[in-house]
């Protein structure tokens, strides 16, 4: 039974029920949701994650792109299009789009799962609590800047609460960071933490027994380790995070 509530009320019983006892409806519930109610109620039941964004939202390709400068370097090309995108709930709520930022020729690509509130507000990724670690992780412990490596996440949007992306949402924005991907062409990509690993890997297993092994995306090798905000809620992490870090390093003859 769905109560009758202001749409930011609906959305908060939404999601408790969602905690509850997850439910989705089928693809017709979700034309007549989209038909028949006000569009915000239409966007609590999308970020309760009930109805697909995709039935009442424009995809991303046709709006991104138009009129895009084709003499721009490629990143900002996709940058644009990231910025326009509306394909998924995500962007009903984000102040920023958060794309990636770095050395577009970077050996080292870090891709963590999405932007936190930090990041909503400052377009930057990995600039909070845990992005502050990750700077340490680079700059103390890599001995390089930041700014040589490229950081992007899976999505370029803000889940909602800091909740990990709905699969939905990482299919719907994984297109973006795979041209990244691909226009950087690192030597070596390092995937924080599980979201990042089932999304471009497909493993869906425990980190622990993850980052065992080392991977290949599109020829280029893999590394997969605990994400940095782990490590702030667990310390222990901190050792097996320092052991990958230096498993790409000596694979880059960094070490
Ligand atoms: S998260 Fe990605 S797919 Fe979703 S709206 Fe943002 S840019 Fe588009």
């Amino acid at each position: 039974m769905i109560p009758s509530l202001s749409p930011d009320s609906l959305e908060a019983w939404l999601l408790w029920q969602q905690q509850l006892q997850p439910f989705t409806f089928d693809a017709k519930f979700s034309e007549e949701i989209n038909s028949s109610v006000s569009e915000e109620i239409t966007r609590a039941f999308m970020n309760a994650g009930i109805i697909s964004a995709q039935t009442s939202v424009q995809p991303a390709a046709k709006k991104a792109e138009e009129a895009i400068d084709e003499s721009l370097p490629p990143l900002e090309k996709v940058r644009i299009r990231a910025g326009r995108c509306e394909a998924c709930r995500l962007a009903a709520k984000r102040t920023n789009m958060v794309f990636g930022e770095g050395n577009p020729d970077a050996d080292i690509m870090f891709i963590g799962e999405g932007p936190g509130e930090d990041e909503d507000l400052s377009g930057r990724p990995f600039v909070g609590k845990a992005g502050q670690l990750l700077t340490k992780i680079i700059e103390n412990g890599m001995k390089i800047p930041r700014s040589q490596v490229y950081i992007a996440n899976i999505v370029k949007c803000r889940p909602p609460a800091n909740r990990d992306p709905m699969p939905d949402e990482a299919q719907c924005c994984i297109g973006f960071l795979k041209e990244q991907i691909k226009i950087v062409n690192p030597k070596v990509l390092i995937l924080l933490g599980k979201v990042a690993m089932k999304n471009l890997l497909g493993i869906d297993g425990s980190m622990t027994k993850a980052r065992e092994a080392t991977y290949e995306y599109e020829g280029i090798k893999v590394f997969v380790t605990y994400h940095p905000s782990a490590l702030l809620r667990n310390e222990s992490f901190k050792r097996p995070v320092w052991e990958d870090i230096k498993k790409a390093m000596k694979y880059l003859g960094m070490m």
